[in-house]
């Protein structure tokens, strides 16, 4: 009996605790069709957000979405949505690749308004800052990014375009310290502009911004060239100030037209004198001449009186010693005789007159080899003047320097010598890192000094056997022949700590300069402007990498 009463309370137990489970199962039941339902919904919101980003993914999605809203078991959808998973994945990645690109493209163009010296330094300035401030995470941060740099761009046009008679360095606030601001007041020359180039000034406005930095970058180096004398030099002078202090696109045409008149005007002045001097030693070798061929016809005639005369005197000498033979009488003798010796001695006379013409010829052409040395020297000083020119030509004046044209020579010839023998060339570029902020503060009279130094600075820290020129504005090229691969680094890094190291002082403030460097070997198959592009790509990633450093691209 009692086995039958356990059995039951068992079997009630039993199904309590089923009815139990049973609700529990419910209840999960429940729950995962709510947590179902709830990624469903999260997954339709996803693919809401995701709408338009690609085709493919849009059409897999629309695919997608009746069954999600089915609750279809997701056994039956895997397919579909690892297809949208691989696309997202895809997606991802084409997305980091753009945002890259876009991000090193809107650097680069922040970076070509900073290197633009035609800007006002205000729109560098914005230009830095917006360089320096932290990197985009999201798309909308870089999109922000983008706006801010169009709002910079739109600044800088507005610089050049709508103030057109004020140069950017003008307009902008006084900044500098005591000695600029002297250099400054004395660099104010008032902008005379030509008539009959409005017009160009005008259309010049439409031109692409980085063109005119280009064409003002390009008058400037092509004035370091330019070596006069007379009254063009001083000229000269004032357009370089001016072209230092920053012009604004419209003054740049003027500015052209005034250069291209002053080349004219200086090679007019070197015409003229070379012209005076010319004709200043033909008129001397035309006198000279005319002297020449009277002296020639004295000495002709004394020539031939001399022979009249010793043919006269021969004949009185042998009328006499037939006399003496045939007389046998003194008396006779002394009768005739004397009228002989009357014949001698007039022609005595005329000898002794001849001698003293012949004396005066010989002073007359000492006279004239006198003046023929001293044509002879003045030939000599005109020589020696052109050879200074011919050497002027390819000196830079401010630096002393080699200047462009001496390069292309050296250049021209130590390419021969690699092509011929393949032992190495290295050519490197140098430019002064931040040169700019020095005219800027100090006024470009301490920054001619500061080339000077420098320039002086390379080429005593170089091998005799290395060349180094100046290639324009703040830049020097320098070529080192017959250097090994692995020792380029030395001299180069030994060029950077020289200047480094220098004490500039201006005014009270001690500063120091860097350089950056871009290097290139010359490699098989190479054109000379192969290498300087190389090199010149290197200079400017060393500027990209924080400048005061030395890129060499083997
Ligand atoms: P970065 O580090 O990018 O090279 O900056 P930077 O300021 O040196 O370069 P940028 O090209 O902007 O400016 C070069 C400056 O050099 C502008 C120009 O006025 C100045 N410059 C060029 N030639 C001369 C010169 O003969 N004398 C003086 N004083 N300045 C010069
Ligand atoms: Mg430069
Ligand atoms: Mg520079």
């Amino acid at each position: 009996m009692d086995d039958i009463a356990n059995s039951n309370a068992r079997v009630t137990q039993l199904k309590t605790r089923l009815e139990q489970k049973e609700d529990e199962l419910q209840a999960l039941v429940q729950l995962a069709g709510n947590e179902r339902e709830t990624l469903d919904v999260l997954v339709s919101r996803l693919m809401l957000a995701c709408r338009g980003l690609d085709r493919e993914l849009d059409n897999r999605m629309a695919k997608l979405k009746p069954h999600l809203e089915k609750h279809t078991a997701i056994q039956q959808l895997n397919d579909d949505i690892n297809a949208i998973e691989l696309l997202l994945t895809r997606y991802g990645m084409i997305q980091e690749q753009l945002l890259q690109q876009s991000g090193e493209k809107v650097k680069s163009q922040a970076n070509e308004l900073i290197r633009n010296s035609i800007l006002p330094e205000k729109v560098r300035r914005e230009a830095r800052e917006f360089l320096a401030a932290e990197k985009p995470y999201t798309f909308g941060d870089h999109q922000q990014r983008i706006f801010r740099l169009l709002e910079i761009y739109q600044m800088a046009f507005r610089a050049l375009m709508l103030r057109p008679n004020v140069s950017p360095a003008a307009a902008e606030p006084a900044t500098q310290t005591d000695l600029s601001t002297a250099f400054k007041a004395e660099d104010q020359e008032p902008v005379t502009r030509l008539t009959g180039i409005d017009d160009i000034a005008l259309s010049l406005s439409n031109i692409d911004p980085g063109l005119l930095s280009k064409l003002h970058d390009e008058l400037q180096r092509l004035i370091t060239e330019l070596d006069f004398h007379g009254p063009a030099a001083e000229k000269l002078a004032v357009i370089r100030r001016r072209l230092l202090n920053g012009v604004s696109c419209q003054d740049l045409p003027p500015l052209c037209l005034e250069l291209i008149t002053l080349i004219i005007e200086g090679a007019r002045y070197e015409r003229a004198q070379s012209f005076a001097f010319v004709h200043a030693i033909g008129e001397k070798l035309q006198i000279n001449h005319a002297d020449l061929q009277n002296c020639l016809g004295i000495a002709q005639d004394l020539a031939q009186e001399d022979k009249g005369q010793d043919q006269k005197l021969a004949d009185q000498l042998r009328q006499l010693r037939e006399l003496v033979t045939a007389s046998d009488s003194l008396t006779e003798l002394k009768r005739i005789v004397p009228a002989h010796l009357v014949i001698m001695d007039a022609v005595l006379q005329e000898r002794f007159l001849r001698q003293r013409k012949e004396q005066e010829l010989l002073e007359q052409v000492a006279a004239l080899t006198e003046r023929l040395k001293a044509t002879e020297e003045d030939a000599a000083n005109y020589k020696n003047r052109l050879n200074r020119q011919q050497q002027r030509l390819q000196v830079d004046t401010l630096t002393q320097l080699h200047n462009r044209s001496a390069l292309d020579e050296r250049l021209a010839l130590e390419y021969k010598r690699w092509l011929r023998y393949q032992s190495p060339l290295c050519l490197a570029i140098v430019d002064v890192d931040h040169f700019k902020a020095i005219n800027d503060q100090f006024g470009h009279l301490a920054g001619d000094k500061a080339l000077k130094v420098i320039a002086r600075a390379l080429s005593t820290a170089l091998r005799d056997t290395d060349f180094v020129a100046r290639f324009g504005g703040e830049e020097f090229v320098v070529l080192l022949p017959g250097i090994s691969e692995d020792s380029i680094q030395l001299p180069l890094d030994k060029l950077r700590s020289v200047i480094k190291g220098i004490p500039f002082r201006f005014k009270d403030e001690r500063i120091s300069i860097s350089i950056s460097l871009g290097a290139t070997l010359f490699r098989s198959g190479d054109r000379i402007t192969d290498a300087f592009e190389r090199a010149d790509k290197a200079l400017y990633e060393a500027k990209n990498a924080g400048r005061d450093r030395i890129i060499i691209t083997l």
